[in-house]
């Protein structure tokens, strides 16, 4: 079955067929770095992240760009601000972006040019506009002119005197066209600047993607992606760039994701409605955030409120039960007669159309929505097996549970939802195993399931140096706190079992 994208290019959905079997070379604007990102920008990245995701889930190779704008009029007016450099605001904002995408367990890009490390190509760019008539110079500024390109409108499926009408541009004596832009700025005093043929200056935001697009990705390349409200004028002016520079097509698939909104607005810096990322997450795991926005496909507009994010855990803390349960239920519960045959080849059905089901979802254009609801099917089927015949659950049923349980963390891992790690036989250890194992070997961390293996650890080192004391000393602090441990063939295994 193939994968099926919509294409704003062409205003439908299409098989997704990449320039060269088996791999994907795909770019989505970043970010300009004058301040955190919001949860609306987190979105768009979590789109790209997550269909970057599952297409190497389906087997390409994938190459995911993604451009830093490090120097930007906001960037400067923010320096000026705070009396510092653009360099610093630049530096400052692109470590929290790396940071905050980190957090929301955003992949990092094959590559991430800034747009400052790219100047003598974008440069290069512009003289060839300007060669060939399709840009002109003004004072030191040089301007795109959008008449000189016939198909400029054609991402936006509209003419460029449609565009001329509808969009509030700026009218400057000095262009050509209203709708002209500008590829280079002649510096104004206390800007970063670059010497170029025209004066010294910087370059305008439309010219870095269309030039580190093509350094790392050759044209055409496969997917360019962001947001809907990037598609005019950012990516038509993208396109008009790069088309009339080189003569070949620019992107193949144009995909945009729709904006997140509060209270049916959408989510923006100058509407002053934003939530920083950085807040939600001190406030919610990232599996929760991730859940709540993959809830909704990535082309719909999605309302963000704290009702949704109580959802959202609620179904997170679903699975994460489920699996926990089944992991628990198999180490726990002696071997009984086994359960109905017809029960266990209900679940076996199920695990099987999850898959199919999720994989159809998620070739119609990504549809997460779905492909969520397939795996909340399947972790139902798992629930009720487990309910209706905990007492008599025998081998093949575990391998049936194992089998529904290994797919649910697989699915949710293709949308980079993690789930905590688990021990079998420790649903939840108590904090207090960590301040044991400080005590004695000096466990620095904060981790409870780590700290039982860094005292497991202890108390082997200490029994091959024979020094019991020591041994014992780990042994009796765990019992203390409910741990109980065994010797077995295969080495130390710890059961909890808390205490009243
Ligand atoms: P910016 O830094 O404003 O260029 O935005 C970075 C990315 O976030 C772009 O792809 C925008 O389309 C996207 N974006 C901005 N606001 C929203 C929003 N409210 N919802 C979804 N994406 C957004
Ligand atoms: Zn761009």
């Amino acid at each position: 079955m193939a994968i099926r994208v919509h294409n704003t290019l062409t205003r439908s959905k299409e098989e997704f067929v990449p320039r060269e079997p088996g791999r994907v070379a795909m770019y989505v604007c970043g970010p300009t770095v004058y301040n955190h990102i919001h949860i609306g920008n987190a979105r768009t990245f979590l789109t790209f992240d997550v269909i970057r995701r599952y297409l190497e889930w389906r087997g390409f190779d994938v190459r995911f760009v993604q451009n830093i704008t490090d120097v930007d009029d906001k960037i400067i007016n923010r320096a000026n601000e705070e009396g510092r450099t653009a360099a610093q605001v630049a530096e400052e904002y692109t470590l929290a972006f790396r940071a905050a995408m980190d957090a929301l367990g955003i992949r990092r890009p094959t590559a991430a040019p800034r747009a400052t490390e790219t100047i003598p190509a974008m440069i290069d760019m512009v003289k060839r506009l300007i060669a060939t008539d399709h840009a002109y110079v003004v004072d030191g500024d040089v301007y795109f002119s959008v008449r000189s390109f016939p198909e400029y409108g054609k991402l936006s499926g509209r003419d460029i005197d449609e565009l001329e009408s509808g969009a509030r541009v700026d009218v400057d004596e000095r262009k050509r066209d209203p709708l002209d832009f500008a590829l280079w700025k002649a510096a104004k005093p206390g800007e970063p600047h670059w010497p170029s043929p025209w004066g010294e200056g910087r370059p305008g935001w439309h010219l870095e993607c269309s030039v580190m697009s093509e350094a790392e990705l050759g044209l055409p390349f496969d997917i360019h992606g962001g947001g809907s409200d990037l598609v005019f004028p950012h990516h038509e002016n993208e396109i008009a760039q790069s088309e009339a520079a080189t003569g070949k097509p620019f992107a193949r698939y144009w995909l945009h994701g729709g904006m997140l909104q509060i209270d049916s607005e959408k989510m923006s810096k100058s509407l002053g409605n934003f939530t920083l990322l950085r807040d939600v997450l001190e406030a919610y795991p990232a599996p929760v955030v991730r859940l709540l926005m993959l809830q909704t496909h990535y082309r719909s507009p999605l309302d963000f409120s704290a009702d949704r994010l109580a959802e959202a855990t609620s179904a997170y803390e679903r699975v994460v039960t489920l699996v926990r349960n089944i992991r628990w239920v198999h180490e726990a519960t002696a071997t009984g007669e086994g359960a109905p045959v017809q029960a266990r080849e209900a679940l076996e059905a199920a695990v099987d159309r999850a898959r199919e089901k999720f994989v159809a979802e998620m070739d119609d254009d990504f549809n997460t929505a779905g492909g969520l609801a397939a795996l909340f099917e399947l972790a139902k089927a798992a629930n009720s097996m487990l309910a209706e015949h905990q007492a008599d659950l025998a081998g093949p049923d575990f391998d049936t549970l194992g089998r529904a349980e290994a797919l649910v963390v697989e699915l949710l891992g293709v949308l980079g939802i993690e789930l905590p790690a688990h021990s079998p036989s420790a649903p939840e250890y108590p904090d207090d195993v960590v301040a044991l194992a400080r005590d004695l070997g000096g466990y620095a961390g904060s981790d409870a399931q780590e700290a039982v293996r860094a005292l497991l650890a202890m108390r082997d080192a200490a029994r091959s140096e024979r020094n019991w004391a020591a041994a014992d000393a780990v042994r009796d602090g765990l019992a203390m706190l409910g741990f109980v441990i065994e010797d077995t063939p295969r080495g130390a295994r710890v059961t909890y079992r808390p205490k009243g």
